[in-house]
């Protein structure tokens, strides 16, 4: 079974072809860019053949999928014979609100909630919903499936979720904490479960994924019990561009004496704070990196502040499970930046964390377990792969 796995953005769609026959193979992938502008680009990369990338612009969505399908099948550089080997779509979708404990398969009452849904996820669901409604179209008879981001987290309990805001907020609008990043979180968990041979029912895991996009979960007997992010992803950790967590009595402040309007407000906490803020370097962790090794301070700063947020939640989640068995890194961050996970697991040897740092240093993108062996609580590298968990929920809800 071929699954094509979707992530449409508000101008962009990123897309993998799995073979799902036995163990998930990849066929090809990319991403189209810079939808509706004039330097729009479309990038595919088959397995074993070259890579290709046309620069040309790309009006709307329903071009870039028209382009990825017409290439897919392509008889150069294409890995299909015909659309008829897409056996089923899979599509990432930002929130499922408190509709989505779980993944399904795309009806018309599934694209009614997404739809309804973009009141409060209005940079993602109305995105996804296009591309969910421009796949019915190219590939009318091939069944879809809506995997969520924050349904992984549909099992926080109301003490974790509730805001103190007035209640009625809670009940109109349905303002509350989501959380996101679900997949990773839930997939890297069971991961590692499976390969320490654990049961996840009796585990108290911490799981860190730390990308652009940054998270942390407190996974107890295997559902999410609290999680960073919140009612949006600008919740939490300090991340790339977004604040996290912020005085909210600060940004009014702000916005006061700048005269900012909610759009601008909006831009300020999602875009140009974070590393990139504290910095104004980069939002990059490697240009940081290269740039607090030249003596740049704020840089320096950056990676200071970053990694203390990382304690702080690991510490609160150890305080809201009543301990730790499994502290778990993932993401571009967490599977790669040895210096980081050094630093974070420093110095927490009142949770029984001890990593050993020559291995710690040697470890990228790839799993791992860190801990020297008489640490009582296990810390891993654990490699994310979003597509696939969303090719396996897809393959199992079409079959
Ligand atoms: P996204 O949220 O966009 O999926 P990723 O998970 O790809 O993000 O993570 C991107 C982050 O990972 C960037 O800050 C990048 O600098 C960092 N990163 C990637 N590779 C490395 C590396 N080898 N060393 C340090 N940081 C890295």
């Amino acid at each position: 079974m071929n699954v094509l796995v979707l992530n449409c953005g508000s101008s962009s769609i990123k897309y993998q072809l799995l073979n799902m026959d036995a163990e998930a193979v990849l066929l090809a992938k990319g991403i189209v860019e810079k939808i509706g502008l004039t330097n729009g680009s479309f990038t595919y990369k088959p397995e074993g053949k070259e890579k290709l990338v046309i620069e040309q612009p790309i009006a709307n969505h329903s071009v870039g999928m028209d382009l990825i399908l017409k290439t897919l099948i392509d008889p150069k550089h294409g890995v299909l014979k015909s659309l008829n080997e897409i056996n089923a779509v899979g599509h990432r979708v930002a929130h499922g609100g408190e509709y989505f404990s779980e993944s399904v398969r795309v009806t018309e009452e599934t694209k009614a909630k997404i739809k309804a849904l973009g009141e409060i996820a209005p940079l993602h669901n109305p995105a996804n919903l296009t591309g969910i409604e421009t796949m019915e179209k190219l590939l009318p008879a091939v069944p879809q499936v809506a995997v969520f981001d924050t349904s992984f987290h549909q099992t926080l309990p109301k003490k974790a979720f509730v805001y103190g805001i007035p209640y009625e907020y809670y009940q109109k609008y349905a303002v509350r904490r989501y959380g996101f990043h679900g997949t990773s979180h839930k997939f890297v968990a069971e991961k590692a479960c499976r390969l320490l041979g654990w049961n996840i029912t009796e585990k108290k895991i911490i799981t860190c994924h730390l990308g652009n996009g940054a998270s942390i979960t407190a996974i107890k007997g295997g559902k999410s019990i609290d999680t960073s992010m919140g009612f949006t992803p600008v919740a939490g950790l300090v991340m790339g561009t977004r604040a996290g967590d912020l005085d909210l009595g600060a940004l009014l402040y702000i916005c006061e004496k700048e005269g900012l309007n909610l759009k601008q407000a909006n831009t300020l906490v999602n875009k140009q704070s974070g590393v990139q803020g504290i910095s104004g370097v980069s939002s990059d962790f490697r240009e940081l990196t290269f740039a607090m090794e030249a003596g740049n301070e704020r840089a320096a700063l950056a990676l200071d502040v970053f990694i203390y947020n990382v304690k702080k939640y690991i510490g609160a989640y150890a305080a809201a499970m009543n301990g730790v068995d499994l502290i778990i890194f993932t993401g571009g961050i967490g599977e790669n930046d040895q210096p980081v996970r050094q630093a974070v697991c420093a110095d927490m040897d009142y949770l029984g964390v001890k990593i050993n740092n020559e291995l710690n240093a040697t470890i990228k993108s790839k799993d791992a377990i860190l801990n020297t062996e008489d640490a009582k609580t296990k810390v891993m590298v654990i490699t994310t792969d979003e597509e696939l968990v969303i090719a396996m929920d897809t393959m199992k809800l079409s079959k």
